[in-house]
């Protein structure tokens, strides 16, 4: 089947289980109480996709605050208590960051429970996301391995140990979501596919790298005007991932200043293509979803195209991203009509 639909990751959750249309939103309840919740609103998650004609699901991140820090969260050997100021992507913005100090180590499973619940209630595919390497290390202050590439391989040792229980839980798909790759570009090439492929090893389901400008938050926003009209950041790092053992590549390609010229340049990978701008409140049409898709063709064969998300949808309104969701599921079936 051509154009099978996904979504970047991320649903916004249910105002029962965190604080609505907010990043780092709090929980509403904790203990057992907050376990059980996760687990309601990751079936809930599965079922609006379901509905909207999804074909790849994820749990929509409903268990975890944060992408990266809902990893961390379940990993020895960070300071969570004594953070420190620390400049996030080259210094665009200043955050308060925990300090790795001693040797990583997983306590144990990170995402067992969701993954597994997801498992129970679908019978489509199921797609995982994980931070990838190079981004975990941009949220963090290194104050024991003396070298930030050293510790980002330590993570993506980790992160390999918990793809691979996630593929034994039956995950179909693990995604590494990198917006630190076209940040550090010249970095990219050097290390940051390595460490990638470190945290992909072994495995034997299929393995995706999301890539993108982030979130509509002010300080992308300011970043993204600095840019220019045309984005060609991405020329730099496509090589090295087209020389990778990453099969997927994941980038908004929607309301995106990207020239989509350069998905050539990922010659054999599957694109899974945002069609849905995730910056923006106006919901999309069947008819605006075959354009991108029409747009991405000229570049990419018919057969590798996956339908996609810009982005998370973390931050929006339920409403909205299910409208969106929709929008995708009924533009990935007329495109088929209309191209296939
Ligand atoms: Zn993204």
């Amino acid at each position: 089947m051509l154009f099978p639909t996904t979504i970047a990751g991320s649903l916004p959750k249910p105002e029962w289980l965190a604080e609505p249309n907010m990043l780092w939103a709090p929980w509403k309840s904790k203990g057992d109480e907050l376990a059980r919740a996760k687990r309601d609103a990751t079936m809930l998650a599965l079922k609006v996709q379901e509905d909207a004609g999804i074909d790849i699901l994820t749990e929509g991140e409903q268990a975890r605050q944060h992408f990266v820090h809902g990893f961390l969260e379940k990993v020895d050997g960070i300071d969570f208590a004594h953070k420190v100021e620390m400049g996030i992507r080259k210094d665009r913005y200043k955050a308060m960051v925990p300090q790795v100090v001693a040797p990583l180590k997983l306590k144990g499973r990170v995402h067992a429970d969701e993954a597994r619940v997801a498992r129970a209630h679908t019978t489509r595919k199921l797609k995982f996301t994980l931070p990838g390497p190079m981004t975990i290390i941009d949220t963090l202050a290194d104050s024991h391995y003396g070298d930030r590439v050293k510790m980002a391989f330590a993570f993506a040792e980790l992160l390999n140990e918990e793809a691979r229980a996630l593929e034994a839980d039956g995950i179909n798909m693990i995604q590494f979501d990198e917006p630190a790759f076209n940040v550090f570009m010249d970095e990219v090439p050097v290390w940051g596919i390595k460490a990638l492929e470190r945290a992909a090893q072994g495995l034997q389901c299929e393995t995706a790298v999301h890539i993108c400008y982030g979130y509509g938050i002010k300080a992308n926003v300011d970043w993204k005007g600095t840019l220019g009209s045309d984005w060609r950041q991405y020329e730099e790092i496509f090589p090295a991932i087209a020389e990778s053992s990453i099969q997927q590549v994941a980038i908004e390609c929607r309301n995106s200043k990207v020239p989509l010229d350069l998905l050539a340049l990922l010659k054999g990978k599957k694109i899974q293509a945002g069609v849905i701008d995730v910056a923006s409140d106006t919901v999309e049409t069947a008819e605006d979803v075959v354009k991108v898709i029409e747009a991405v063709s000229k570049f990419v064969p018919l057969s590798n195209i996956v339908a996609t998300t810009n982005c998370g949808m973390a931050p929006m309104r339920r409403d909205i991203a299910e409208a969106k969701l929709m929008a995708l599921g009924a533009g990935a079936k007329l495109a088929r009509q209309k191209l296939g």
